[in-house]
């Protein structure tokens, strides 16, 4: 495929697979690994039989901090030159989105703390570096979509309150009321993801873990003016995104209402892989379905064009999950 970005000679989507360990439960179903990596090669295997190629693939003894590493860290040198960037986790819940990003961030920034954080301490030790140079305006907001409807997880009011509007001007997409907090260090962002996380957490107790059925969409914008010519403010968006859980209802034996809930987000995969897709095949423009859900609508500043996206494709390697993982290994496939 031509991955030949507008830019020039960019990779604009990549493409990661991550298989987790066994994790407990799994071990004591007595399930087996009937998922592996292919050597050191960027090649994943399930049952002996099917591979997947793909730009890198992780397993059990990747640590975050090397998955961090080898994949975001040349996204954020983009990112201060200028690009958009989007990070997604997508894969059946229980795979691992959330410990790879960081989404449940606990404020500790150890060896287990995921993607977010690591960003956010990265941003800003940059910004250090350049404030003789460049004035920075740093800003947050953290969403939950939910059943095409869209919660401001940062917002002072509750959650019957906190919904989003997103309207459509000469700019691009716009979200009128949207709370935006102004961040001057790691910490402060990192305060953010907390107090949204919780928000989430609460509420997915006190709706059938609804957290499972909805997308976590933390958002970083960052401007920058050149000290010595303050006409020129460059503008950088950085969408980190946990999806919903990709498995199909069937598995999850819904009925009545959480069928619809799972009908509507697989709309949204459905349409952010086609979205994906075309990027990847290196299509014009005008044949990118963004219009097709909330999800792509709202991401599409930060996918095609000017912008880098990375997929992190999540997998259990449990021989019980191989239904779902191979589902999960064909949808990340279309997006390499
Ligand atoms: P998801 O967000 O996709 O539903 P989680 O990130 O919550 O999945 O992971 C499910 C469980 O598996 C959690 O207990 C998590 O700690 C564990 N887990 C996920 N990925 C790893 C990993 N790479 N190493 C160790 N444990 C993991
Ligand atoms: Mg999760």
């Amino acid at each position: 495929k031509n991955k030949i970005s507008a830019m020039g000679d960019v990779d604009n989507v990549r493409v990661a697979v991550r298989i987790r360990p066994l994790v407990p439960s799994e071990r004591d179903l007595g399930c087996q690994e009937a998922v592996e990596r292919v050597g050191d090669s960027p090649q994943v295997i399930v049952n002996r039989s099917d591979t997947f190629t793909f730009n890198y693939v992780f397993d059990a003894r990747d640590t975050q901090d090397y998955i961090y590493d080898v994949t975001v860290t040349d996204l954020l040198e983009k990112f201060f030159s200028g690009f958009n960037a989007t990070i997604l986790a997508y894969g059946q819940t229980g795979s691992g989105k959330t410990h790879t990003m960081g989404t449940a961030y606990n404020g500790a920034l150890d060896e287990n703390a995921g993607i977010i954080p690591r960003i956010m301490r990265d941003i800003f030790e940059r910004i250090q570096k350049l404030v003789g140079e460049f004035e920075f305006v740093v800003k947050c907001s953290f969403m939950e979509l939910y059943q095409e409807q869209l919660y401001d997880l940062l917002s002072d009011q509750p959650r019957e309150q906190a919904i989003v509007e997103m309207r459509e001007n000469r700019n691009g997409v716009v979200m009128p009321g949207l709370t935006e907090m102004l961040v001057y260090s790691a910490g402060e962002t990192a305060e953010c993801l907390l107090r949204g996380s919780t928000g989430r957490a609460v509420a997915a107790t006190a709706m059938n873990e609804q957290s499972s059925r909805s997308h976590a969409i933390f958002t970083i914008t960052v401007e920058a003016t050149k000290k010595d010519e303050l006409s020129t403010v460059t503008t950088s968006k950085f969408h980190l995104v946990d999806l919903a859980g990709s498995e199909r209802s069937k598995k999850t034996q819904a009925t009545g209402d959480r069928f619809k809930e799972g009908v509507k987000i697989n709309q949204g995969l459905l349409a952010l892989g086609n979205v994906i897709s075309a990027l990847g095949s290196g299509q014009g423009s005008g044949f990118v379905r963004y219009r097709d859900s909330k999800l792509t609508r709202l991401l599409q500043d930060s996918l095609g064009g000017n912008s880098i996206t990375l997929m992190i494709a999540c997998v259990s390697p449990a021989d019980y999950n191989v239904a779902e993982t191979l589902g999960t290994l064909r949808y990340a496939d279309r997006a390499r």
